[in-house]
């Protein structure tokens, strides 16, 4: 079973945990067109490498973080808060 790191609770079995898809999606402006709403609701790209991904710690603390996960290996290279700029990470 993958382990997530959780920021504040540490490391903990994937079961406890609800992933919400990829993380720095930009929401566009509300003169968008309906192709450009589109593109945000319905489309995301599907890595063979690193993915930016934002879980919920569900039946932890409850809190959001984002982590950066090999999709392949499944390692998590980093996680970080909600708030938080996404990690340089160079040669992953
Ligand atoms: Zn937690």
């Amino acid at each position: 079973m993958m382990q997530l790191p959780c920021p504040w609770c540490g490391l903990r079995d994937e079961n406890e945990f609800v992933c919400g898809g990829t993380t720095h999606v930009a929401r566009p402006g509300l003169s968008a067109s309906d192709a450009d709403w589109g593109h945000y609701l319905f489309f995301r790209d599907n890595p063979k490498g690193v993915h930016l991904e934002r879980w919920r710690h569900a039946w932890g603390c409850g809190l959001w973080f984002n982590i950066a996960r090999h999709t392949v290996t499944h390692e998590v290279l980093s996680a970080y808060a909600m708030t938080d700029a996404p990690p340089r990470l160079d040669g992953g």
